[in-house]
């Protein structure tokens, strides 16, 4: 998790500089297209982690996520180049060997370093059929993703737009989990500000003005039945506390004077 530094400092990225997190973006898709087509009843979140790092690998990319520092004490660092959260896991989920079941959803966030810029992206897939329920789950949270990128087209302040992402997913009686939020992001993963999908005291008191320049991860957690989330003794796994399923979409977005560019898409 990020850690609030006052003043608190955006670095706005040129031209230029968004265009290289493009390649770092792109090469995120690419690798998020590749679980997408392997994800089928039998295969195992293991097997994604391999692809992705092979992928990653042959680009000459940094894996952004294998060795970063556990927030708890005494836990172990990320040991994988994705998050893999599976069912009633929000995020953080580690890639393991146990073959996905038709009905289960899952969660694959990861991020790479290009040329010094980074990207970070996230979807939730269906394995098989699913649950309507849980179909209706992944259409809110990729739709909260999605208003949320045409509102910043629109809006000056982040505040507006995390509003009306939380208003959408209350409207569908679905949980923003508000335990984890979305960051700035750069040559650094986690850069200032931190980015959150509902309208928080802090940001209330610390807005972010949507100005060219500004690169923002935009990373939407909803859940069925609750926002309450649990860390599991792993140091990692966050799963909801009433086992309800939970999404999470994301994408790399930079503003520029053009309106917002998504740096995460698989295409132009
Ligand atoms: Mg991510
Ligand atoms: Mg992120």
């Amino acid at each position: 998790m990020l850690r609030r530094s006052e003043p608190r400092v955006i670095k706005l990225k040129s031209p230029r500089e968004i265009g290289l997190m493009r390649d770092a973006g792109r090469l995120v898709a690419q690798a998020l297209d590749k679980v997408r087509q392997m994800a089928v009843p039998g295969a195992t979140t293991a097997d994604f982690d391999e692809a992705v790092a092979a992928m990653f690998r042959e680009h000459g990319a940094i894996p952004l996520f294998r060795g970063y520092p556990s927030s708890m004490k005494g836990k172990p660092p990320f040991p994988a180049v994705i998050c893999a959260s599976i069912n009633d896991q929000v995020v953080h989920g580690i890639p393991n060997r146990r073959p996905l079941r038709e009905g289960d959803i899952v969660s694959i966030d990861t991020g790479c370093k290009l040329n010094g810029w980074c990207g970070d992206s996230a979807v939730t897939l269906a394995i098989g059929e699913v649950s309507p329920q849980n179909q209706r789950l992944l259409t809110v949270t990729q739709e909260t993703l999605d208003l949320a990128i045409r509102a910043m087209g629109r809006c000056r302040y982040w505040s507006e737009v995390a509003s009306l992402m939380e208003q959408y997913v209350k409207s569908q009686k679905m949980f923003v989990v508000e335990k984890f939020v979305g960051h700035g992001i750069g040559q650094d993963m986690h850069e200032e500000p931190q980015v959150p999908n509902f309208v928080s005291p802090a940001l209330k008191k610390n807005d972010i003005l949507l100005e060219p320049g500004t690169v923002l991860a935009i990373e939407p957690m909803v859940a069925l039945g609750t926002k309450d989330v649990r860390t599991l003794d792993d140091g990692w796994t966050v799963e909801t506390k009433d086992h309800s399923s939970a999404a999470h979409f994301e994408h790399t977005v930079a503003m520029t004077r053009e309106g917002p560019r998504v740096l995460t898409y698989l295409n132009d």
